[in-house]
């Protein structure tokens, strides 16, 4: 019997041993380009999902053309990115050093037949027939616009070269949008400095962009009500437990972790009060209506993540945080009483 336990220990631990060594030839040549290949996909990934989130936000953000709100923050129906380091390296290494890329077209803020010329890696070249190689230059380009006008691009592909005419979109409020593809896990969040992240899990489990409307318009109506600004001042007044403003962020779903390290400190110290989160919730539904979603999905992600993470619920680390129940019933008494 030992004889026979022991035999079968040096066969397996034999296979093992030929496993490794008779793994298939791959040179490292190969495995560098696959890794490449990698890298590459992962910044289309996250390229696509950056037009996702761009693209609900200034839905939401949006001032209509009539709006009587001063035309502070000019933008294109474009997401573009200067050519740096890491995008010439994983497949655009035709772009010049110092130039402006296309990440993609928000399709539903843009006239229908510019989608189906413009695509990702074009080059944006001149605006108003000033030579554009950077993202500042292009912002800069915008700012002398009014509302209602629009501005004529060029791009460039290849040898190829067109002008366009594209509608310049007004933002009532300036907003970072990120993805964070390194969380792990289901969550969004602002920070003072009113820059607002989606995790990708959290892109991955909201079903429409209805839903991912009501989260980030949430987080917007924390930037746009003002709320950081008085959170700012009693910040500065030292009365925390050692976070800056920088670290302080509003998470959307404070039950379902995540946030590790310096923003670990934050949470235990999140900056708003109940009526300040009721506050944003209202903004959100005024938000979703001025871009033309559902409101009725405000509830549906609530109630969904309620039933999938339940741990969601446990609003316990911050105590300023209304449960989930009770947001929702104040949700569905917000959209009967009517949006304004
Ligand atoms: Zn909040």
């Amino acid at each position: 019997m030992v004889f026979r336990k022991r035999k079968s220990f040096i066969l397996g631990l034999a296979i093992v041993v030929a496993g490794c060594m008779t793994y298939p030839g791959v040179t490292s040549e190969e495995r560098k380009a696959f890794r490449g290949e990698l890298q590459g996909k992962r910044l289309e990934h996250y390229y696509d999902q950056a037009v996702r989130v761009v693209s609900v936000g200034y839905r939401l953000l949006k001032i209509n053309p009539k709006g009587e709100a001063s035309p502070n923050h000019p933008e294109l129906p474009l997401l573009y990115s200067n050519a740096n380091k890491t995008l010439r390296e994983t497949g655009y290494d035709f772009l010049p050093k110092k130039s402006v890329m296309v990440v993609g077209l928000l399709s539903k803020l843009a006239p229908p037949q510019l989608s189906l010329k413009i695509k990702r890696g074009d080059q944006i070249v001149m605006v108003e027939e000033k030579p554009v190689h950077s993202e500042g230059e292009i912002n800069e380009a915008l700012k002398s616009f009014r509302q209602g006008e629009a501005v004529n691009v060029r791009f460039k592909r290849g040898l190829d070269e067109w002008e366009e005419t594209l509608p310049i979109i007004f933002l009532e409020q300036e907003v970072k949008f990120a993805v964070d593809g390194k969380t792990g896990y289901l969550n969004a969040w602002t920070n003072a400095l009113n820059s607002i992240s989606v995790t990708t899990p959290m892109l991955r489990f909201v079903k429409t962009d209805d839903e991912l409307a009501f989260i980030l318009g949430h987080e917007i109506g924390h930037i746009t009500e003002g709320h950081w600004l008085t959170t700012r001042v009693i910040y500065a007044g030292g009365a925390t437990a050692g976070a800056t403003v920088g670290q302080m962020i509003d998470q959307f779903a404070p039950g379902a972790g995540g946030v590790a390290g310096a923003l670990a400190q934050a949470i235990l110290t999140s900056p708003f009060s109940k009526e300040m989160e009721y506050d944003a919730d209202r903004a959100a539904l005024k938000y979703m209506k001025r871009g033309g979603f559902d409101l009725s999905q405000a509830t549906h992600v609530f109630k969904r993540m309620a039933v999938e993470i339940p741990k969601t619920q446990k609003f316990s680390i911050v105590a300023s945080h209304p449960a989930t129940p009770e947001r929702m019933h104040e949700l569905e008494a917000m959209i009967e009483k009517g949006v304004p």
